[in-house]
């Protein structure tokens, strides 16, 4: 039987005295498209970046691809065990923020070959072949030579997306990634994860206040609250008949 890629068992995270994440349980399968939805607040980006070891956790367990994200100590905090397995598990895992991030004074292709040739020690010439193959994907392959600044906000973030896929990870996080960009610029960078859900049988968990893109993206939509799943679900289920109150009212505001 395939065994879940990720696997978060009684999760909890706390800022000092602000628990932001409640003893929160969830499983992901390989190949699985989630969307995670939810008021600001509710603890959605603290869990991309604990899987991305950017957080540590105060309680339970994380695993991601059959190992431990976190290693118990004698205080009963969890902490990455060292730099070396931090840098181990980190290979699995790419993830796309909000504010793309993108080096300025490196051209597209050099912004996407960097971390291949650098961290894993790619020969240039295969990183840059499978760059354009992704800048193609992306629908930017004219832009390989230029500079970050000469690309629109849509642009910017479809090159970040290419970057994290270019060190092939099992599992992409995505951050809210339409939300700093101009409304006209959103439609661009969806059809580009449209695509890309489609086409690829990775991992995939996404932040978003977009509904409707949630709707066709997601294979399982989790909504939550205050730092647990309130109610899970297909997208048509969550929808279009959510069952629990705080999901209806959240829906009835967003939509
Ligand atoms: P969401 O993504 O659902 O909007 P977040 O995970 O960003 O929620 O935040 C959950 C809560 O944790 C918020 O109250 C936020 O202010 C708090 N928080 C997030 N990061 C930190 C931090 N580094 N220090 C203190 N509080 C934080």
């Amino acid at each position: 039987m395939t065994q879940p890629i990720i696997r978060i068992d009684r999760l909890e995270k706390s800022f000092g005295s602000l628990k932001v994440l409640d003893g929160l349980s969830f499983d992901v399968m390989p190949g699985e498209k989630l969307a995670l939805i939810g008021p600001s607040g509710s603890g959605k980006t603290t869990i991309l970046r604990i899987l991305m070891t950017l957080e540590t956790i105060t309680g339970g367990h994380v695993e991601v691809c059959g190992e431990q994200l976190f290693h118990m100590r004698r205080n009963g905090a969890e902490r990455p065990a060292d730099e070396a397995h931090l840098h181990h598990m980190r290979r699995h895992i790419g993830m796309v923020f909000q504010h793309f991030n993108l080096f300025p004074h490196k051209c597209v292709l050099d912004n996407i070959t960097l971390a291949p040739i650098l961290t894993k020690g790619e020969p240039r010439a295969a990183a840059e072949r499978r760059a354009m193959d992704l800048l193609e994907m992306v629908g930017l392959a004219d832009k390989a030579r230029a500079m970050p600044s000469q690309l629109s906000g849509g642009q910017k973030q479809r090159v970040a997306i290419a970057r994290a896929l270019a060190l092939q990870p099992r599992i992409m996080l995505f951050d809210e990634i339409t939300s700093a960009l101009d409304p006209e610029l959103v439609e661009e960078v969806l059809l580009v994860m449209k695509r890309l859900a489609a086409e690829t049988d990775m991992t995939m968990l996404l932040v978003t206040h977009e509904m409707g893109f949630a709707h066709e993206f997601a294979d399982r939509v989790l909504f939550f609250d205050r730092g647990r799943i309130v109610e899970q679900g297909p997208p048509d289920q969550i929808f279009t008949r959510p069952t629990h109150e705080r999901t209806q009212s959240f829906l009835r505001k967003i939509i």
